[in-house]
C-alpha cells in the first residue's frame, strides 16, 4: 500500500524511533510542534480515528499503555497532550491512524 506511515512502520522509510514492538511504532515527528513531539502508530493500516472498529480497537488501548510508559521514561512530569487529527477539518495530513504526543511547554487550549 502506498502509505507513508506503513512504509515507516515497515522500515522502508527511516525514522527516529523511540519504541517499537510487534504491533506499534513510536517515532519522533519530523516537524516538531513542541520540545517533545512524537507519534505512535499501529503497524497495521488503519486510516484514522473514524476507522476504529470492535475488531481493531485493541491497538488503541495498547497505544495508550505505551504512551504512559514512554511519558514516564521521558520524564514528562509536567504533563503532555495526546492528539489524533481525523479528517480534513482537523487537518489530518497522513491517512494512517496516529497519535501525536506533545510535551515540554505549556500547551494552549482550545487548539486552533
Ligand atoms: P497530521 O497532520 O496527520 O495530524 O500529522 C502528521 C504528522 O506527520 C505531522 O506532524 C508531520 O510533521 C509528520 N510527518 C509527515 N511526514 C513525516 C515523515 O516522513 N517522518 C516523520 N517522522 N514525521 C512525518
Ligand atoms: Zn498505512
Amino acid at each position: 500500500m502506498d502509505c507513508l506511515f506503513c512504509k515507516i512502520a515497515a522500515g522502508e522509510i527511516p525514522s527516529k524511533k523511540l519504541f517499537e514492538d510487534d504491533t506499534l511504532l513510536a517515532f519522533y515527528d519530523i516537524d516538531p510542534q513542541a520540545p517533545v513531539h512524537f507519534l505512535v502508530i499501529p503497524k497495521t493500516h488503519i486510516s484514522g480515528a473514524d476507522a476504529i472498529t470492535p475488531e481493531n480497537s485493541a491497538i488503541v488501548a495498547h497505544i495508550y499503555e505505551v504512551i504512559a510508559q514512554l511519558a514516564g521514561q521521558l520524564g514528562l512530569t509536567g504533563g503532555f497532550r495526546v492528539v489524533s487529527n481525523c479528517g480534513a477539518d482537523a487537518g489530518q495530513s497522513v491517512p494512517h491512524l496516529h497519535f501525536h504526543v506533545l510535551a515540554g511547554r505549556s500547551l494552549a487550549w482550545p487548539p486552533g
